[in-house]
């Protein structure tokens, strides 16, 4: 069973890839021929791009950026990410789309739900820049907002390990994954962190589940929009 629509969120960090910063290309190109064989399968796909391989709001702010400055260059960073992403995906001739929450018409499309939907059903990736173009948000956030608002079926929220832990992977090799978890649990868990909270707080709300998992691993994306096993899949009870 392969979902409808997805909507995939990859971080600012791992578009830097190998790099300290900014945009590794080539792992995007890679990226490209993974999201072109989940949309041969007919799923629709949309991307929500990080930034924080630029900037972040909360640690930007201080020393007199405001809070709200701060995170408008955090937006522009993800502005930055998408543009690239889109470019790399139409070089791959993956068809695709950037579209904007935040006003900048000389170099995207607005964020339009109706041309969203256009877009996606004439097969295009949609990619959105800025995530919901308001402060005080992340793109986590702004991924659940924008796959209710798709009527994506689910979230796809890459990380740098394909999954969720009862300890940090990282440091504690015997770190146990769960295949799966309730909303409740993600959230009460105090040494499990998926997203923030408000980003599951919304998804628990509306009973969007998510797939924590590594997306840069060879098939992953295609597995988890096909409803297989990948990462840990998080089921909201309603
Ligand atoms: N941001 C924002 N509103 C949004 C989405 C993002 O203000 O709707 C800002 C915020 O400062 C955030 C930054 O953009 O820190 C980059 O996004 P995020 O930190 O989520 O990127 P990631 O960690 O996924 O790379």
């Amino acid at each position: 069973m392969s979902y409808k629509r997805i909507l995939l969120k990859i971080s600012g960090e791992q578009l830097a890839g190998k790099f300290d910063g900014g945009i590794d290309a080539e792992l995007a190109g890679w990226l490209a021929d993974e999201v072109k064989q989940v949309m041969a399968t007919g799923t629709q796909v949309v991307i929500v791009v990080g930034g924080g391989n630029f900037a972040r709001g909360a640690q930007l702010a201080g020393h007199g950026i405001k809070r709200v400055t701060a995170d408008q260059i955090g937006m522009l960073g993800t502005l930055m990410n998408a543009l690239a992403l889109n470019d790399i995906f139409e070089f791959k001739d993956l068809e695709s789309r950037c579209l904007s929450n935040i006003y900048a018409e000389q170099l995207a499309e607005p964020f339009v739900h109706r041309l969203a939907e256009k877009h996606l059903k004439k097969g295009r990736v949609v990619i959105v820049a800025g995530g919901i173009g308001r402060p005080y948000l992340t793109t986590d956030t702004a991924a659940v907002s924008l796959a209710l608002e798709l009527s994506c079926e689910i979230v796809l929220k890459a990380t740098k390990v394909d999954g969720v832990f009862d300890h940090d992977p990282e440091t504690h090799p015997e770190a146990i994954k769960f295949n799966e978890l309730s909303g409740e649990e993600a959230v009460s868990n105090p040494n499990i962190r998926v997203m923030d909270k408000a980003a599951m707080g919304l998804a628990l709300e509306h009973s969007l589940p998510i797939i924590v998992f590594d997306a840069m691993k060879p098939g992953n994306i295609l597995a988890a929009s096909k409803g297989e096993p990948a990462g840990t899949k998080i089921t909201p009870v309603a």
